[in-house]
């Protein structure tokens, strides 16, 4: 392709980009005009915000050197336009609902409420009590590892996948912690950090659960179960930190990884006579339940709950169930082992 040609389509996809992130919203001429007009004065209707004296790092636009923006407030990236585009957002909102239409979205998100400048404070509590589920099922789960059941010689556990939990445990912590992070506040790197650390934990089950259903014990059997897994799952995240944030795609890749884990549990859990089974069969059919609340998105009830913030609920229950059944596979293997040996 001649230079000129390679210009006109950098020309075309750069006009397409926009239209890719807007939603009606933001599109809507009152939204529009209001922003602007907030731009230039700082102010909503009858509230005003300091941020928009000042320029985006921070110095203010007039005045003197000492009234900079104090450095816990630029931190957050609480600035002029966000904060014009969130109170217009408010203020659109409220006369949609007097006339009785429903909420659409700005910017690619659902209408929330801040509290206290935590833009979704229900999911945010959410994403906390399953990290302290997450960490309860996995203390508990050492200490019937290492305290309760028996040990062998060596002062290893009987159960064959005590490290594969671990890790599990960690990946899954620290998942949650991010998803606190990202809903609390949503700027790029939090955005990826919790995307990142989503997929990896979703990348890790997928290989756990193929070792677990297959028996898979021996060591050079399990690299090469994980290694195509884990450089997939690498190569993903890298595209997505470094190259395009893609939504589209990490949506099929997560949707694809989540159903071949669900099923291979699924098939576990109907041909194998595990005494926890049933544990199996509930975790699978509530995840997958929860699946389809992610696909079928539905606007905040009272500009908190939305369909995510339902989906971070559901996982609750769930986690606390899949860690009581991690025990009891525990059990149910040293047991299988002792008799083997006696
Ligand atoms: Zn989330």
């Amino acid at each position: 392709m001649a230079h000129h040609q390679w210009f006109a389509l950098f020309l075309t996809l750069s006009c397409l980009l926009p239209a890719l992130y807007a939603s009606d919203g933001d599109a809507d001429p009152i939204y529009k005009a209001c922003v602007e007009h907030c731009q230039k004065t700082g102010c909503v209707e009858n509230k005003c915000f300091q941020h928009c004296n000042f320029s985006s790092d921070g110095k203010p636009v007039d005045g003197p050197w000492y009234l900079q923006e104090p450095l816990y407030l630029q931190w957050k990236q609480w600035d002029c336009s966000s904060d014009c585009q969130y109170h217009c957002m408010l203020a659109r909102e409220e006369e949609r609902e007097k006339v009785g239409e429903k909420p659409v979205k700005y910017h690619g998100k659902w209408p929330f409420r801040r509290v206290y400048g935590i833009q979704e404070p229900v999911a945010v509590a959410l994403s906390a009590l399953n990290l302290s589920i997450q960490f309860h099922g996995w203390v508990s789960f050492f200490i019937l590892l290492y305290y309760k059941l028996p040990l062998r010689a060596d002062k290893k556990t009987y159960y064959e996948y005590t490290g594969l939990w671990h890790i599990y445990g960690i990946l899954a912590m620290n998942s949650w912690f991010w998803s606190a992070v990202f809903h609390s506040r949503d700027v790029e790197l939090t955005e990826k950090l919790d995307y990142s650390s989503a997929v990896a934990l979703l990348g890790f089950t997928f290989i756990l659960a193929i070792l677990r259903a297959f028996s898979v014990r021996d060591e050079a059997a399990r690299v090469m179960v994980a290694a195509p897994i884990i450089a997939f799952v690498t190569t993903h995240i890298l595209y997505l930190n470094f190259y395009k944030l893609d939504y589209g795609l990490n949506m099929k890749v997560c949707l694809a990884m989540g159903v071949a884990e669900l099923l291979t549990w699924a098939i576990w859990a109907g041909v194998s006579h595990h005494p926890s089974r049933w544990k199996l069969w509930v975790v699978v059919l509530g995840e997958g339940l929860a699946l389809l609340l992610e696909i079928y998105d539905f606007p905040p009830y009272w500009g908190f709950v939305d369909a995510h913030a339902l989906y971070h609920a559901a996982s609750i229950p769930l986690t606390y169930l899949w860690w009581s059944f991690v025990r009891e596979d525990a059990e149910f293997r040293t047991s299988t082992l002792l008799k083997k040996v006696k």
